[in-house]
């Protein structure tokens, strides 16, 4: 693996001893939505960092905001973590140091550097200054320590409403940094949390506990994006003002975007309460729940987090570079199915009625040791609405009027003429078969152009494909909107083997793409209905 600013920072560290302690990061998600790929990025980072070093990585809820948090989402994220192929060496939450974080932010009180502020939001947001100004003191800014603590006891004990006061570090209103213009750390907040309850109406603000949570836990190296390098001053104040030993050293990385892909939390959960998708997991959504279902595979992912690496600037990745990596995973992975998309019945006139053989099939042509089954064949086959044309341009060399085609593992056939339909639409195309050309017989008499695939009409079985296009549309100037048209679902005409498809069991269908056996919508019984999801074409559009 090739080495990256982050690494380079932690063997400096690992030389220099910085922290007297084994290597540990952290994975720190907030528990008010699913997971995406944006996620797996970070998180391949985080346990992959630690696991380069023989470090820890903990996995951690963010969970200091009582209001949006669910444990629907705690189990999934512990689901999308394993399924990435990651286990955590703890699982923490950061609602168990409330009790120290409060004590902790008793001692900035008491030395001086916090400060309770009557003002509110609105006022504070407003005194704040701007990048060319600097913010104006708060009239409470010199309130006595005695009083401060007083007065954040009695906000801890329930005595104002939401908004009446504040917890504010005293820092420095004139800083070029506004983060460091006073951040508020705690507000009041009369709400239930999904696992303290109703013990706290007071809670930390982000800035102020995320420091406090790493160096707690022991955390040494805090991986997190981009937007948060301005606060890093603010993280290193916080543990400075307590003396901390050692304390933690974050470091920022690009965030993930993809072409395409809505990749935020809020607004993922929006298409899902609208009811603009199936739910979390629909095959569509960019989250881990989704690209499982999907049928992506972990390795892929991983293997795409490792190539965009962890670059210092904000990009926006293709997408169909995500695809590559999924296409190229499943290429020696899966098996091959016949599957019929838009069936077209060819009847073989001189195949004697009845009668019917089976013929071996090769399963993967790549990995001969995938092996072959026996697919059946007879008098009448399906073959795809896209191999036969009555009229056909030049250049088409498959199934035509006069035509001969090689069936691909079966017989070479000569379309003979086609029945219509009262409504004029092809009804049957008649061929006949030469049985000197059989597949594997050495046959070595003609030459034909185009093979095509088939499937016996008698033990076909009819299959629900779902195929998808992209959930969003890229926009001029960056925006993204719902495409309307992101769902197609037709029924299939499959060789039998595809009706035993497993749950979560992946094929490439034959000419046409990978698919997965859904797992929610396929049933478990032999033969049962399956319904499957394409997972991604056959060909690339990544120019990588
Ligand atoms: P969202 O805006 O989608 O809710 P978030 O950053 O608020 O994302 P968190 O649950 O706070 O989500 O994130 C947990 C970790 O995942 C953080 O360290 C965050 O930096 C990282 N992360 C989130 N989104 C991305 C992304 N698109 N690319 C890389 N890392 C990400
Ligand atoms: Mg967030």
């Amino acid at each position: 693996m090739p080495s990256n600013f982050i690494e380079d920072f932690i063997e400096e560290d690992i030389a220099t001893e910085r922290f007297a302690r084994p290597i540990c990061t952290r994975f720190p998600p907030e528990p008010n939505g699913y997971l995406h790929i944006g996620h797996a990025k970070a998180i391949c980072i985080d346990f992959g960092a630690a696991r380069k070093y023989g470090g820890r990585c903990h996995l951690r809820y963010d969970d200091t905001n009582p209001v949006k948090e669910d444990v629907e989402y705690v189990d999934a994220i512990e689901d999308d973590v394993r399924w990435l192929g990651f286990e955590w060496d703890g699982l923490y939450y950061a609602s168990d140091y409330f009790e120290k974080m409060y004590e902790c932010a008793e001692r900035l009180i008491e030395k001086g550097l916090a400060y309770v502020d009557d003002q509110s939001a609105e006022e504070i947001s407003a005194t704040r200054g701007t990048l060319t100004q600097p913010g104006t003191a708060s009239p409470w800014r010199e309130r006595g320590k005695d009083e401060n603590l007083a007065l954040f006891r009695e906000m801890r004990d329930g005595k104002y409403a939401d908004g009446e006061k504040v917890l504010r570090a005293k820092i420095d209103m004139a800083s070029p940094n506004i983060n460091l213009r006073d951040p508020v750390i705690y507000r009041i907040a009369h709400a239930a949390h999904h696992r303290t309850g109703e013990a706290w109406c007071v809670y930390p603000m982000y800035d102020y506990a995320h420091p406090l949570e790493d160096a707690i836990e022991d955390v040494t190296h805090s991986l997190c994006t981009l937007e948060f390098e301005d606060h890093r001053p603010l993280y290193d104040w916080v543990l400075e003002a307590l003396d901390w030993p050692r304390p933690p050293r974050q470091i920022e990385f690009a965030r993930l975007g993809l072409t395409r892909t809505l990749m935020s939390k809020r607004y993922l959960k929006q298409l899902v309460d609208d009811g603009a998708v199936e739910g979390w997991d629909d095959p569509r959504m960019p989250t881990i729940a989704g690209i499982r279902r999907r049928g992506y595979t972990p390795e892929a992912v991983r293997a795409f987090c490792e190539e965009i690496g962890v670059a210092k600037a904000n990009s926006t990745v293709d997408i169909a570079m995500l695809e590559h990596f999924v296409r190229e995973d499943l290429k020696a992975r899966c098996d091959s199915r016949n599957v019929i998309f838009d069936p077209v019945k060819v009847v073989v006139t001189n195949y004697p009625e009845g009668a019917s053989e089976l013929v071996p099939m090769e399963n993967n042509r790549d990995c001969p040791e995938r092996g072959e089954r026996l697919v059946p064949f007879s008098r009448e086959l399906w073959i795809d609405g896209e191999d036969f044309l009555e009229s056909p341009p030049p250049k088409y060399f498959r199934l035509f009027p006069g035509n001969e085609v090689r069936f691909k593992g079966a017989y070479f056939l000569t379309c003979t003429d086609v029945v219509k339909d009262a409504n004029g639409r092809v009804a049957e195309v008649h061929c006949t078969y030469d049985p000197l050309t059989k597949s594997g017989s050495g046959f070595e008499g003609r030459k034909v152009k185009g093979t095509i695939h088939w499937v016996d009409a008698a033990t076909a079985v009819p299959v629900t494909v779902r195929e998808y296009g992209y959930l969003m549309n890229d926009e001029e100037g960056g925006s993204q909107t719902l495409n309307p048209d992101s769902l197609s679902v037709r029924t299939c005409m499959a060789e039998p083997a595809a009706a035993e498809a497993l749950p979560g069991e992946r094929f490439q269908f034959f000419r046409h793409g990978y698919y997965v056996a859904d797992a929610k919508l396929s049933s478990a019984e032999p033969g049962g209905a399956r319904v499957f999801n394409q997972i991604v074409g056959l060909k690339s559009s990544w120019k990588g």
